[in-house]
């Protein structure tokens, strides 16, 4: 297999997000004194935690609306409770992935839950952001649910552990229907292993590092580094010496122009301003009081 160049290594900041936790955000960021808003068709990847938190100290993010992409929650430690503004109320817990497709608009909160806003307890999970093209930014809403069990899960004869969850990794496919071709995967590296992923020529394709260190095509990077590939020239070998955990993620750009304003994210400054007035016009709806919710997960 011929193996792509890398294109860059990028160092995750922290940043306050939500009610106010804290993650670890590769992008978007400032690389090198330049804006570096999205790695199309991604527009944003964030770590939550890992983190401990005592009593009382966990919080999440309350009723916030979104428009013209997906997000997708990706739980390790812990559980979030989703509600939103179509009915819908799931917990995503541990293993689990919720990929939430906000298409014309939605209001959701994202709230920890488990016993973990009353007891305690360790909160790490992953959000990211997937752009939709222009012409399913004002898609119907709607969200799918996949368990820990219902991830494709692969597990190599050298050790290693493979979660697809979106989009094809060798040859193993995952659950979730993507709006356009996007893979999505968690790899357990196991030490002195390594994994071997193909791409479609002309994908963006990154790995980040959130757990050990890992060798991605001659780059050694570190937890909290995301590795970005350059554009063509073949795939990409995961190793590790010691053992890492990464997480795979490869998709089409769409090559469209872009206007985001925090949770709105569509093409033209003109759109964004209707999204900022639908929802404050209470258009894009709001969550119904408990109780009266459609349990999905
Ligand atoms: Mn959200």
């Amino acid at each position: 297999m011929e193996l792509r160049r890398v294109r860059r290594v990028i160092t995750a900041h922290q940043q306050k997000e939500g009610g106010g936790f804290m993650v670890r955000r590769p992008f978007p960021s400032v690389v090198d004194g330049r804006e570096l808003e999205q790695l199309d068709p991604f527009l944003l990847l964030d770590e939550m935690g890992p983190a401990v938190y005592g009593p009382g100290e966990a919080i999440g993010a309350p009723d916030h609306p979104h428009r013209g992409f997906e997000t997708v929650t990706y739980v390790l430690d812990g559980a979030v409770e989703h509600r939103d503004s179509t009915g819908a109320v799931g917990v995503i817990g541990p293993g689990s992935v919720q990929w939430m497709t906000a298409g014309s608009g939605i209001v959701h909160s994202e709230m920890p839950t488990a016993g973990i806003p009353e007891r305690g307890g360790r909160v790490h999970g992953f959000q990211l952001w997937v752009n939709l093209r222009a012409r399913d930014k004002m898609i119907p809403p709607r969200y799918q649910g996949f368990e820990a069990d219902e991830l494709t899960v692969v597990d190599t004869s050298g050790g290693s552990r493979l979660r697809v969850i979106a989009g094809d990794v060798a040859g193993v496919v995952g659950p979730v229907e993507t709006t356009s071709p996007v893979t999505f995967a968690h790899a357990t590296v196991a030490a002195g292993d390594s994994i071997e992923w193909e791409m479609a020529d002309g994908y963006t394709a990154l790995v980040h590092v959130f757990e050990g260190t890992a060798d991605i095509n001659g780059t050694t990077a570190q937890e909290g580094q995301l590795v970005e590939l350059e554009h063509h020239g073949g795939g990409v070998v995961v190793s590790s010496e010691a053992g890492a955990e990464v997480l795979l993620l490869a998709g089409e750009p769409l090559g469209e122009p872009i206007s985001r304003y925090g949770p709105f994210v569509m093409n033209t400054r003109n759109e964004i301003v209707l999204a900022v007035e639908d929802y404050q016009e209470g258009r894009l709806g709001s969550i119904p009081a408990e109780g009266s919710g459609v349990v999905r997960n």
